[in-house]
């Protein structure tokens, strides 16, 4: 099959021929029409994932049609519909047993300890996965992990996001800023979106977005939103928008941050969360339950896959250039041509 190669940090990225995946007997061999291209797959590139072994196919973000199960796969034919989670959980440990899998200290990442989803065949094993209903479009089956079931799992379980709440989301423009809104939205929130780039405030307007705040607008606006600030903001971003994301906060404020595009460490003033009982979490990718949830949106309607690019195997690094200089309006995506 074809896929994708990073040789290692910093090293080329190219495409070749690679044996087809066999499932041992607890996967499936899930064949792919689409992989996403995620930030994370950048910072392994760039070394910021220490555990990340080269050379390896990356990526991570995986649903298509199975094509092969091992001898002890029970629930899953040749033939279903599935996604699959980013990691392989150990399926043993206490998060685990108890459905918080994303905590799993035991987990493999695909496309950084395991063969990833840059090719045309990925293999998991049967716990990874779950079914896609027909109506998901296939650009949001694959981005129901590590996009719009990450996005859940950060408003919903972390953040307890209520309706009729002020919710900020920063890298609004971004693949996982501009399905966040919209996953916002569909929890009932009004949404207040950031971004730098003022040429995606006209789409994230169309995508149903409440407020539109550009980097020059964000101080002046931010001392008169309505209700007295936000209640929860969804920091996608990291180093450049944390200290907007925590001033934003209304008294009882929630930051949840699930971003992170330049890992060095940020400054918390102390005095102004106790002040304010604000609360900092972080939030970790998505369980099997909250890709689950996603896909029922998407599946409703709620979330629109919003796509700024479809690149083959072999124009990756192109792909990776324009994330870096944030020239995309939505997720790319690669497409898998046989
Ligand atoms: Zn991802
Ligand atoms: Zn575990």
């Amino acid at each position: 099959m074809k896929a994708a190669i990073m040789e290692g940090i910093n090293g080329k990225i190219h495409s070749t021929n690679i044996q087809d995946p066999e499932p041992a007997d607890d996967e499936i061999v899930i064949r792919q029409n689409l992989t996403g291209i995620c930030y994370r797959d950048l910072l392994t590139h760039d070394g910021f994932f220490p555990r990340a072994k080269f050379p390896i196919v990356p990526g991570h973000e995986v649903s298509g049609i199975v094509a092969k199960t091992g001898k002890s796969v029970k629930k899953i034919k040749v033939g279903d519909r599935v996604a699959s989670l980013i990691y392989i959980p150990c399926g043993k440990c206490e998060y685990c047993r108890s459905g918080r899998e994303n905590l799993c200290p035991n987990k493999q990442t695909l496309g950084e300890t395991v063969q990833g989803s840059y090719a045309d065949m990925v293999k998991v094993p049967e716990r990874c996965v779950v079914r896609v209903p027909p109506a998901v479009p296939e650009e949001l089956a694959t981005i129901s992990a590590c996009v719009t079931g990450m996005v859940y799992h950060a408003l919903s379980v972390s953040g307890q996001i209520l309706p009729g709440e002020n919710v900020l989301v920063t890298g609004a423009g971004g693949g996982v800023g501009v399905h966040a809104v919209q996953v916002a939205k569909a929890l009932g929130a009004t949404v207040f979106a950031y971004t730098s780039s003022k040429w995606k405030a006209e789409k994230l307007q169309e995508i149903g977005v409440d407020h539109v705040l550009l980097s020059d607008e964000f101080d002046r606006e931010v001392k008169s939103f309505p209700g007295g600030g936000i209640d929860l903001a969804l920091d996608t971003v990291g180093l450049p928008t944390f200290s907007r994301s925590l001033r934003s906060l209304k008294f009882g404020g929630r930051l949840v941050v699930i971003g992170n595009v330049q890992p060095v460490p940020v400054e918390l003033p102390l005095g102004l969360i106790i002040l304010k009982g604000n609360r900092v979490e972080g939030s970790i990718s998505s369980t099997r339950e909250d890709m689950k949830k996603a896909l029922q949106l998407s599946a409703k309607g709620s979330i629109k896959p919003v796509i700024a690019d479809k690149v083959d195997l072999d124009h990756i690094e192109d792909a990776y250039s324009m994330m870096k200089e944030k020239r995309n309006l939505g997720r790319v995506l690669i497409e898998l041509k046989r």
